[in-house]
């Protein structure tokens, strides 16, 4: 068995085949010089999200009727994930991106919800984004400054909500506000938005150190009229924003760390070619023990991570199920998260080394890994928020590692 995904036997022949076509999409549509352009222009690769959408890559494991690729298992998205950001960090991270949050719609939207606004994202045509943080408020979102008061069967919401992925590009999305100020995290409820109501204004945030195909931005609410409908879950919705934000994001946070394990693969693959080809004092740098133990390391690091990673998402398959306890499942993908990331910290940063000097330029592309991985340490709870995720839960005896 040389196949990680031998290890998940009831699943591993159709996962291969999934593996398949994203790498045979990728060579057919990725190159260095494309990820350098859309790079530089800070553009979303629209032509490469619609051809991922036609071939199900968008959203593996959402079922079928919803417009996914119907795979019963979350490890879909994380083979899909890896695969196109190994092969192109900075496209395949912004194509992943695309649906960011549409997964809560998933979990929590109301049947009718789920069947109007999942497809057309799964499909290719809009991206979705999920506005939690706000200017004043990004770890501790107990309490926001963005209110939405209810008048009679609507509700006026207005605020700001900063860094948002996806809101230059997408049609719509959810936004998270405070529907009963007193109540602090009791009372907030999440809201279906779109970028074209009246009173609703994006502005796109230029200028990120990495990631820069991914567009982000600012949305302001200025007393923005939302019939009931359009709350998430409905009726039943109301004030349990902060819940189900939470609940989403102890499954979601898995995609940064298939993010930061596509891109350490992608830098390793560098550096190891680059070992075998640059020499010095006549001979492959590979050949010297201290290029050597760099790259045994890089590898034990990638391996680790890719169990760690899997694994969770075995775990993420058995919370869907009830199957364990949530704040079990919370600290094993806190964990994977905190693990993953860190680690393409040091493999991408030895892959530099591994480069010398050339690795400090835009031509070997090492350097854009770093700056498109660096932001995964930070987003989706930072990863000093996730250690004490993990720690909640170790306290409460929910989970012994
Ligand atoms: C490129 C990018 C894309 C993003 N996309 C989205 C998106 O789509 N939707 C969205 O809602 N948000 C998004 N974010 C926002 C992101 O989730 C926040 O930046 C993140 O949650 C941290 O919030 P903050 O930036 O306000 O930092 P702060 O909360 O101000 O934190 C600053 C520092 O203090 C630390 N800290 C805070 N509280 C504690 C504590 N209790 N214990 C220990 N340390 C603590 C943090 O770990 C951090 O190191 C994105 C951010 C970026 C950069």
């Amino acid at each position: 068995m040389t196949d990680i995904l031998d290890l998940f036997p009831q699943y591993a022949e159709e996962l291969k085949l999934l593996r398949k076509t994203a790498r045979e999409f990728a060579q057919r549509n990725f190159s260095p010089e494309l990820a350098r352009e859309y790079e530089r222009k800070e553009e979303f690769p629209w032509d490469l999200y619609r051809k991922a959408g036609e071939l199900g890559l968008l959203a593996p494991s959402i079922p079928t009727e919803y417009g996914g690729g119907g795979f019963t298992t979350y490890l879909a998205d994380m083979v899909v994930t890896e695969e196109l950001v190994r092969a192109e960090p900075t496209l395949g991270e912004a194509i992943m991106s695309g649906p960011f949050s549409s997964h809560l719609l998933y979990f929590f939207g109301t049947e009718e919800q789920k069947k109007k606004y999942l497809p057309p994202v799964y499909r290719g045509e809009t991206t979705f984004f999920g506005a939690y943080t706000e200017p004043e408020h990004g770890t501790d979102i107990t309490q926001l400054s963005t209110v939405a008061e209810r008048k009679g069967d609507k509700f006026i919401l207005r605020g700001v909500k900063t860094f948002i992925t996806n809101a230059p590009t997408a049609k719509y999305g959810v936004v998270l506000a405070q529907t009963d100020p007193e109540k602090k995290h009791r009372g907030q409820t999440l809201f279906i938005i779109h970028t074209d109501w009246p009173g609703v204004q994006i502005r796109k945030l230029s200028g990120k150190m990495g990631q820069r195909a991914s567009p982000v931005g600012e949305i302001t609410l200025d007393n923005v009229e939302v019939p009931i409908d359009y709350v998430v879950g409905g009726e039943k919705g109301i004030n349990q924003g902060f819940y189900w934000t939470l609940a989403y994001f102890n499954v979601s946070r898995l995609g940064p760390a298939a993010i930061a394990l596509g891109i350490m693969l992608a830098a390793f693959d560098k550096a190891l070619e680059y070992a075998q080809k640059r020499a010095q004092f006549g001979q492959p740098i590979i050949n010297f023990q201290l290029i050597q133990e760099k790259l045994a390391r890089m590898a034990m690091l990638i391996e680790v991570s890719r169990s760690m990673l899997y694994r969770a998402a075995y775990y993420v398959d058995s919370y869907i199920k009830f199957q364990i306890d949530p704040r079990a499942m919370a600290a094993i993908t806190s964990a994977a998260k905190v693990f993953i990331t860190d680690a393409a910290n040091q493999v991408i940063d030895e892959a530099i080394q591994i480069h010398g000097g050339y690795g400090y330029f835009e031509e070997f592309d090492v350097e854009r890994y770093w700056r498109d991985h660096r932001v995964t340490r930070i987003y989706e709870g930072t990863n000093e928020i996730n250690l004490l995720t993990i720690t909640d839960a170790l306290r409460r005896g929910a989970w012994k590692p």
